[in-house]
């Protein structure tokens, strides 16, 4: 991807335990209601409700809501309760293990998490090894502590487990790379992570919607963690399905709203369980596949098959069908990109000004004949004039999950009925 002059694929290490306490502050901010160990039993939905039955280490209770989204996993109980289905594979060919442990110098080098392993030469941290005999893997998530992941196909049939022994891992490394690596235990107060898998699940819920009931992240489809694309993935449903609710609620949610999350949503699921079942393809063994690498290496040389790859592996490429009326300009069903802009309250840029969670009109080129147009919008709809470098647009209308739901140039036609369709599209008729 280095080739290229612009991607959007770069990877943000961050702890998930430091994840979760960042998303439970905004939470928190925002007025939500946590109940840690809190678990939903049973569902049931009517016409107007969906109620809920919650164990809890105090007793049971009932909620009642008018909707109901199961954020709740791959094995989430929302799904399975709402009779949702879950097709896919299961794929249990092979043995997978993965350690938490050191690797003392010289095969390792505690400044770059580079191991020299004899007869491979150097490898790099989150960088993939494919020898005829698995796969081998490992990253450097503090310095000296190694996580290393080694998978094995056509091995005896073995169970899932926890607690592997740290022989174990050695033996399994030394049989892929064909080589000893000095694997040794952590210093006491880190934690012990010894695991043995041997499936992997790539599925989609064969809906999204069960009438009151929505599904989210892991509970709407699971694949393998090949490019780490989960967690993203989830995060851009819920930005799609949440904004959407909301309007519900408020009472302003044009017909069919609820709708399009399924639509836009579910072929995003599927390109990334097609991009992540490919790149499982090619991480495993076997004469074919090696030279379907050679293959797929020599197309690799030419830039457009690179950009291909990085816009699909990033979700540069979601394009979403924004029922334009006339012609729609090329940012249409885009995510918008992340402007420097100077404004009245001076320099900013998108991503902040989409902080409300509300639309936006953005006016780049003092369009005051657009800008009159969303004065019936402006309980719901945010307009900014600013200025920016990158002219992509004369206005945009970007919806609060940051795609553009219309854009017009210089040379858009009719703009003022476009721009009129787009909000009541979108955002509901005007006040
Ligand atoms: C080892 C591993 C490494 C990974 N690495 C990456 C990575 O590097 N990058 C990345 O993007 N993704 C990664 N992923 C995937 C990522 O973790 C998931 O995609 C993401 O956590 C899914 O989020 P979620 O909120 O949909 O589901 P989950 O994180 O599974 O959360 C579901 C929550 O619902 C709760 N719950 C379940 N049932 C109920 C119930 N009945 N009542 C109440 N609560 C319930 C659970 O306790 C849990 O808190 C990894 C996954 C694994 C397993």
């Amino acid at each position: 991807m280095s080739g290229l002059e612009t991607h959007s694929l770069y990877a943000l290490p961050i702890p998930q335990c430091r994840m979760e306490e960042i998303l439970e502050q905004r939470a928190h901010e925002l007025g939500v209601d946590i109940r840690r160990g809190h678990e939903m039993v049973a569902l049931r939905q009517d016409a107007d409700a969906v109620i809920v039955d919650v164990a809890s280490p105090a007793g049971s209770y009932q909620l009642t809501s008018r909707f109901l989204v199961g954020a709740d996993g791959g094995s989430s109980a929302v799904r399975k309760l709402s009779g949702i289905g879950f097709p896919g594979i299961t794929d249990d060919s092979f043995v997978g293990r993965t350690g938490q442990v050191a690797i003392p110098p010289p095969v390792s080098d505690p400044e770059t998490g580079e191991l020299d392993v004899p007869g491979l030469g150097r490898l790099r941290p989150a960088s993939f090894t494919r020898t005829e005999n698995g796969l081998f893997a490992y990253g450097m998530f503090q310095p000296g502590v190694y996580r290393v992941a080694v998978f094995e196909w056509d091995q005896p049939k073995l169970d899932d487990s926890d607690s592997i022994t740290i022989d174990e891992l050695r033996e399994a490394v030394r049989r892929v790379l064909g080589s000893d690596i000095p694997i040794a235990e952590l210093p006491a107060g880190i934690p012990v992570v010894m695991s043995r898998s041997t499936s992997s699940n790539s599925r989609q819920a064969d809906r999204y919607r069960a009438g009151r009931v929505f599904l989210v992240g892991d509970a709407a489809h699971v694949h393998s963690g090949v490019g780490g694309p989960g967690l993203n993935l989830g995060m851009q449903d819920v930005m799609n399905l949440a904004w959407k609710l909301a309007a519900e609620l408020a009472g302003h949610a044009p017909e069919g709203l609820l709708d399009t999350y399924e639509i836009e949503r579910r072929p995003v699921g599927e390109r990334v369980i097609m991009h992540t079942r490919a790149q499982t393809a090619l991480l495993s063994p076997g004469a074919y596949i090696t030279a379907l690498r050679q293959l797929l290496g020599e197309l690799l040389h030419e830039k457009n098959n690179v950009q291909h790859l990085s816009d699909l592996l990033s979700g540069a490429d979601v394009h979403y069908d924004m029922r334009t009326e006339g012609e729609a300009h090329p940012l249409t069903g885009r995510w918008m990109p992340d402007l420097a802009l100077e404004s009245e309250g001076g320099p900013t840029r998108i991503a902040e000004l989409m902080r409300s969670a509300r639309p936006l009109l953005l006016d780049l080129a003092n369009r005051a004949d657009l800008r009159k147009v969303v004065a019936d919008w402006t309980d719901r709809v945010d307009v900014v004039a600013a200025d920016s470098v990158e002219q992509l647009a004369d206005v945009v209308l970007i919806r609060p999950d940051g795609y553009v739901a219309w854009a017009a140039g210089p040379e858009t036609s009719d703009a003022t009925d476009g721009l009129r369709h787009a909000l009541t599209t979108w955002f509901g008729p005007p006040v």
